[in-house]
């Protein structure tokens, strides 16, 4: 259906800070949420939720406990002079929106151009998860993950383009179901040479001609 495309350039990664609650404060707040939704928490099929749901937030935003760069720090430099593009396309992911708490699903694609160092492949996915397991806002997490590449292993460009859908339009306020959100983040090479973006573009499929441009 309609694709929206934003391009955005710098964003630093956010820290959480304040003190944390307990574990029984946020299952207190998902028992009111419960109460507030119209509901009876000491049902028996609501008995355990609170739990559950503190359970499952650990999962879903398990990557504030994570530092993205430090998965980028072990690279290799024994490449026989490989200075060609370096794709990972179709890395799925699932996130949250930091508006609404409503998932957001989507696949990130992640190119460089590497200059003497790479990394392993499985560590640029483990970025994006890293920044995908918090609250976000696409712009936000595509910046991110950009930034974050650009600024441990010093390529030549870096160039991530994410393609989500977001519950919080597909099922409450527009209701939009088939939207997808494009954004795409191009530093270095990727920005300047319009070449080297198309080749990105055209590796990755094109998620937007738009793009080209
Ligand atoms: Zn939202």
């Amino acid at each position: 259906m309609t694709i929206a495309v934003r391009r955005q350039n710098n964003t630093k990664p956010a820290k959480s800070n304040g003190t944390r609650p307990s574990r029984d404060e946020a299952e207190q707040a998902v028992e009111t949420l419960l109460r507030w939704a119209g509901d009876d928490p000491t049902r028996e099929g609501l008995r355990d939720t609170p739990a559950r749901v503190a359970r499952a937030y650990e999962d879903w935003f398990s990557g504030y406990a994570e530092d993205p760069e430090e998965y980028m720090k072990r690279t290799f430099k024994e490449v026989d002079g490989y200075d060609e593009m370096i794709v990972l396309r179709d890395i799925r992911f699932e996130s949250h929106c930091e508006h609404h708490l409503a998932p957001i699903i989507g696949r990130a694609h992640v190119g460089y151009l590497p200059t003497n160092k790479v990394v392993g492949i499985s560590k640029l996915a483990r970025v994006v998860e890293s920044y995908a397991r918090r609250l976000q806002v696409q712009e936000k997490m595509n910046a991110q993950i950009a930034n974050t590449i650009q600024k441990v292993l010093e390529p030549k460009g870096v160039a991530v383009v994410i393609e989500a859908q977001h519950q919080c339009m597909t099922t409450r306020g527009v209701h939009k179901p088939g939207v997808t959100m494009v954004t795409s983040t191009m530093l270095g090479a990727f920005r300047q040479d319009p070449l080297t973006r198309r080749e990105f573009l055209t590796i990755i499929g094109n998620p937007s001609s738009t793009l080209t441009a």
